[in-house]
């Protein structure tokens, strides 16, 4: 099984045991002040289950290279010590590790870091992304920088690296070099093609002088910037030759900037579309005569077989992924086994990674809530692995909380039984799945429900507990109440008519709705909902037709436009007493369901005044104030969720201990991310 992806290969000097690399993931825990334990763990339990070249997120190779407060800096004394930590684990682990050479250029926050100053940039191009324009570099900021670089790989070699990876793409510093977008510049440093590449080469020189030829250099190249005024394919094609002339070992291809207008990373997005930028540079590499220097192909390829897909033509020669390690630690380790479909794959929500990484917040993962808190939760175990003191527990409510708070409970060697009222498994999070372009969530409810099979957890589905049950949980040593939530109702005349359903029944049967929909509420349920019903539930989109939908031609550079408006089944307004749609849905992925609903014609209106509901559709006040009459099929109100909290005092009377996850603990701020975190805290607690 697998075979491409398990064939020993190798980065110049280094040889690797097959053919996956965790790419670089930002954690926020990187500049804690545990002298690099928690980054240590993360790393370590990674590397003890097969990773086999792990890629830092990126240390800035200087204070004003840091993109935001969370990001070391190679020069400061404590970071390196948090580095070295991290070095040692995976060492320690059998697995290899390179640091990544960052600077995030116009990306930069003012000031983020002590001594950082104001962010710089080839030329002062605003940045929406950091909210400011940068200042110029002069020529000496510039061969400063470039020195910065190779100090950064001397010190991540003398402190113990195996590899360096030097960040190239995804807009950052090197990369506002290459691109005409954001330098400007008509000096030594831009002007022509030649001028705007010399920056990118000048620093691997640097990185490959100061590190030796025997130490292995790996370039963070992009495939496509995916914005107008983006490195020409001409240009991305000469960097290339000239990369490898100046001696990378490896060239990763990464695609995209944060201002992108094409997706990248998002759950849409078709698994392994930008294999084809990795493969394009692999043949100008081979065209070239540099049938040594190994291409690393990134970005959405959420299981193995895909990866395994991308290598099995030779036409690129390592995958990266990244979120995939942290959704499953023992990604490879499991598929080496023969057991892929143990893995618990990422979902692509991006909610608790990519969304944190922009922050301060520690990052960790919607289906794995252990990662990046791998110190405090110990990694489960079989039950002949634990000395106990063993508990008996009972879970109620088997959502996305309750899944987590068992299959934690099982996997410290506990007794669990699992009552879940409906007829099936995952509450709310399995709503989600019927999403289009979500149906990877059903996989993460499939991965639980198996894990608690595998564990002997009896699952009692269609059993809803109630108070006359509250004598039988006594004989439990604890209880975790994960009971979910209910639709809210809303105060409103009209909302008694027989055209208003609530969003789970919607959701339950859309193909009794109308064609035209009013949808009460703009939250992430009421998108969800807009988006399912104007899209077809069975149009699989392959990765030729998401390039052509958005403009993407192979490797080159886009056109940035929207995707135009199509034929939608249903005619959907959304409407929000508020001023903003989907205010709580993460900035990595707002846009582009914004720009879906724009795409699919839906009518978005914000700041009104629902007055009535009629028999015919909804009566509102507009944000100018205007009396307006909205004609629906059928009204869905999407205004929020109580909880389903009745046992807890009922418990907590007859002396039975008691904890809440998720909705059943307040629905304040409830997402499927704070959700599964309670369920394992829960089951820590209890
Ligand atoms: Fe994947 Fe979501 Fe976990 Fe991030 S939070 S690793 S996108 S499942």
């Amino acid at each position: 099984m697998y075979d491409h992806v398990f064939r020993a290969g190798a980065i110049g000097t280094m040889r690797l045991p097959h053919r996956i690399v965790m790419g670089a993931m930002h954690l926020n825990l990187e500049t804690g002040d545990d002298d690099g334990a928690a980054l240590a763990a993360f790393y370590a339990e990674r590397a003890a289950a097969g990773a086999a070249l792990i890629v830092t997120g990126g240390v800035a190779v200087n204070a004003v290279g840091a993109g935001g407060p969370g990001y070391g800096v190679i020069g400061d004394s404590r970071d390196r010590t948090a580095l070295s930590a991290a070095v040692r684990a995976v060492h320690e682990h059998g697995g290899r590790i390179a640091l990544q050479l960052f600077h995030a250029g116009r990306y930069a926050r003012p000031g983020a870091r002590e001594g950082a100053g104001h962010p710089v940039a080839p030329s002062p191009v605003h940045s929406a992304f950091a909210r400011c324009t940068p200042r110029v570099m002069s020529p000496r900021d510039i061969t400063t920088t470039i020195d910065d670089f190779a100090e950064g790989a001397r010190a991540a070699r003398a402190l113990g690296f195996d590899a360096v990876e030097v960040m190239g793409s995804e807009g950052y510093l090197i990369n506002q070099f290459t691109a005409p977008l954001t330098n400007l510049r008509e000096d030594a440093w831009g002007g022509d093609a030649e001028r705007r590449r010399r920056f990118p080469l000048e620093v691997l020189r640097g990185v490959r002088a100061a590190v030796g030829r025997d130490f292995p250099v790996l370039f963070r190249i992009s495939g496509n910037d995916l914005v107008a005024g983006g490195t020409p394919p001409d240009e991305v094609t000469a960097l290339t030759v000239a990369l490898a002339g100046a001696g990378a070992d490896a060239l990763s291809v990464g695609v995209g900037w944060h201002e992108s207008p094409v997706p990248t990373v998002q759950s849409e997005v078709p698994a392994g579309t930008w294999a084809a930028c990795a493969k394009a540079l692999k043949r100008t590499l081979l065209a070239a005569g540099h049938t040594d220097v190994a291409v690393i192909a990134a970005n959405r390829f959420p299981h193995l077989a895909q990866a395994d897909e991308a290598l099995s033509g030779g036409e690129v020669d390592f995958v990266a992924m990244a979120r995939p390690f942290l959704a499953d630690p023992q990604l490879v380790a499991k598929s080496a086994a023969g057991h892929p479909d143990r893995v618990n794959a990422c979902i692509a929500c991006n909610e608790a990674c990519i969304d944190r990484s922009f922050g301060t917040e520690r990052v960790s993962c919607l289906v794995n809530p252990r990662a990046g808190h791998e110190r405090q939760f110990p990694p489960p175990q079989p039950a002949r692995h634990h000395s106990g003191p063993f508990g008996r527990y009972a879970v109620i409510g088997a959502g996305i909380a309750g899944l987590e708070a068992a299959r934690t409970l099982a996997g410290l060697g506990h007794r669990v039984e699992v009552y879940e009222a409906a007829a099936h498994a995952g509450g709310q999070f399995r709503l989600a799945s019927q999403v289009p372009g979500k149906a990877e969530f059903a996989g993460t409810i499939h991965h639980h429900v198996r894990e608690l099979r595998d564990a002997g957890v009896p699952l009692h589905l269609g059993r809803r507990i109630g108070g006359a049950d509250v004598p039988e949980l006594r004989s439990f040593d604890g209880v975790v109440l994960a009971t979910g939530v209910l639709p809210a109702g809303l105060s409103l005349s009209g909302a008694e008519l027989p055209h208003v359903r609530n969003y789970a029944q919607a959701f339950a049967d859309p193909e009794a709705l109308g064609d035209r929909i009013v949808i009460i509420g703009g939250g992430g349920i009421a998108i969800d909902l807009a988006h399912t019903l104007t899209t077809d539930p069975d149009a699989e989109v392959t990765p030729e037709e998401f390039l052509a939908r958005h403009a993407v031609a192979g490797s080159t550079p886009h056109s940035g436009r929207e995707p135009a408006v199509r034929d939608a089944p249903r005619e959907v307004t959304l409407l929000r007493r508020g001023r903003r749609i989907g205010a709580g849905i993460g900035p990595s992925t707002r846009w582009v369901v914004m720009r879906n609903l724009r795409a699919a014609g839906v009518r978005m209106l914000t700041g009104v005044t629902y007055r009535e509901i009629t028999p015919t559709g909804v009566l509102l006040t507009d944000a100018e104030g205007t009396e307006r009459s909205l004609d629906a099929d059928h009204v869905v109100l999407a205004v929020g969720q109580v909880p389903v909290d009745e046992l807890a005092p009922l418990l907590r009377e007859a002396g039975v201990p008691v904890v809440t996850a998720g909705g059943a603990a307040g629905t304040d701020g409830l997402n499927a991310v704070r959700a599964t975190a309670e369920g394992l805290r829960a089951a820590h607690r209890i």
